[in-house]
């Protein structure tokens, strides 16, 4: 089975926003063995869409759109779709009726545009949209299959998999199908990653593949077979053998994220953590709020950026950053044992470095970053030289500070 990937939004064509999509579908479809062929990135153009979408009909079995199924007069994929197919639009009224009752419970009356999201081709199955309000739709029409998926990253994934991926498997597996699992890994760079199990694998089948992320590193292990069952059989021996080599600095798997595991550990425990943060500005709270429930176990973070506020707020004596400096050991373990004190926290966490690209000298360079961790046995702090430009020294300080709780 070939497919064709048309990804719309001018958007897109502008620079403005990454096509994150064509990363996400080609992985999938090598997963589910369907070979894409080609990707096409229009506009929000009818014409030029209408011309695509014909010439893709004549060379592939599988067509997905994505984009342009949202409200505004820019979406324009589903009446496209139906224009080059000759099919009328009709309504769905489950979904007509849905979004009368969503936009009640907001006190809104629907308007004309949102209700052209219950419009689609005759004959469309319509695929719910488990994040958003613009279903998806399925068409099958003259032994081609063609699928419209909306084009917020998060609400097509979502629909992907509760709706496309079934589908897909229903088909049986058409050619040879990839199976992956990714390991994370922190507090490790690339290279030692590499070193410590570059002789298990490389580029063969199964593979193993770096992709290094700020503050961390994922490992792919991927392999291809006829059969489904035969990749994964062929990834689980070469898992293990990864898996005990990176164990020390392994912390997740496939969707998980740091600040998750971090998470479900200070639950597990039932312990709390407050944070100090100089040079990170917030970005380990951000983290850690970010996963629901997180309240259970974080208190709170005081962004001490100015010296003022690690004095005056955490207490961090005024001696101590004149005689040692901001960043130093001694001003971490002050700012950490400050913001424990200040909360009351199980945990009191701190991070304190140079960002740059400014403000590095030879003794104290870009990249330097202290990180103390306090808790009633008594404080340790760790010194870091994060390598990169400024976010990604920020990154791998946040990364560096949660995986200090984790362990
Ligand atoms: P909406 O209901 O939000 O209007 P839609 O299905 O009409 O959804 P678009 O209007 O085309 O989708 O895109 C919505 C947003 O999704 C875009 O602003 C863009 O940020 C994001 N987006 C669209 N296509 C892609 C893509 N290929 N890769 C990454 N992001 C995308
Ligand atoms: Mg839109």
């Amino acid at each position: 089975m070939q497919a064709e990937l048309i990804f719309t939004g001018t958007e897109l064509l502008l620079g403005e926003v990454l096509n994150t999509h064509a990363q996400y579908l080609g992985r999938q479809m090598a997963a589910y063995g369907i070979e894409v062929i080609l990707h096409t990135t229009v506009g929000d153009n009818w014409d030029r869409l209408a011309q695509v979408l014909e010439a893709a009909l004549k060379r592939a079995d599988l067509i997905i759109i994505t984009g342009g199924l949202g409200p505004t007069t820019d979406d324009l994929t589903k009446d496209t779709v139906a224009r080059v197919l000759g099919l009328p639009m009709v309504v769905h009224e489950p979904t007509l009726q849905w979004l009368r009752e969503f936009m009640t419970r907001r006190r809104a009356p629907l308007s004309e545009s949102m209700a052209r999201q219950a419009y689609f081709p005759a004959g469309a199955k319509v695929l719910p949209n488990p994040a958003g309000t613009a279903p998806g739709a399925l068409l099958v029409h003259r032994g081609k299959v063609i699928i419209l998926l909306p084009g917020p990253p998060r609400e097509l994934k979502a629909m992907f998999e509760a709706s496309v991926v079934p589908y897909l498997a229903s088909l049986g597996n058409p050619g040879m199908v990839t199976r992956s699992r990714l390991l994370k890994v922190t507090g490790i760079s690339e290279s030692q990653v590499q070193e410590l199990i570059g002789d298990l694998g490389g580029q063969g089948n199964p593979g193993i593949a770096y992709l290094a992320q700020p503050g961390e590193v994922h490992v792919r292990i991927s392999a291809r077979a006829a059969d489904g069952a035969v990749a994964e059989q062929m990834i689980t021996g070469l898992l293990e053998k990864v898996r005990e080599r990176l164990a020390g600095y392994l912390f997740g798997m496939d969707d998980d994220v740091l600040e998750e595991v971090v998470g479900r550990l200070l639950a597990q425990k039932g312990l709390t953590c407050a944070l100090a943060e100089s040079c990170t500005g917030g970005l380990t709270a951000a983290r850690l709020t970010s996963i629901p429930g997180s309240s259970a176990y974080f208190l709170g973070s005081i962004v001490a950026y100015d010296n003022r506020v690690k004095e005056k707020v955490l207490g961090v004596p005024a001696g101590t950053l004149q005689v040692h400096g901001a960043v130093s050991q001694q001003t971490a373990v002050a700012m950490a044992e400050g913001v424990r004190s200040l909360t009351g926290a199980h945990l009191g966490l701190s991070i304190t470095g140079i960002a740059g690209p400014g403000g590095g000298t030879p003794a104290k360079p870009v990249g330097l970053t202290y990180i103390a961790l306090a808790t009633a046995d008594g404080t340790s702090c760790r010194e870091f030289h994060f390598p990169g430009h400024r976010q990604a020294v920020r990154q791998g300080a946040a990364n560096a500070a949660l995986n200090m709780i984790r362990l």
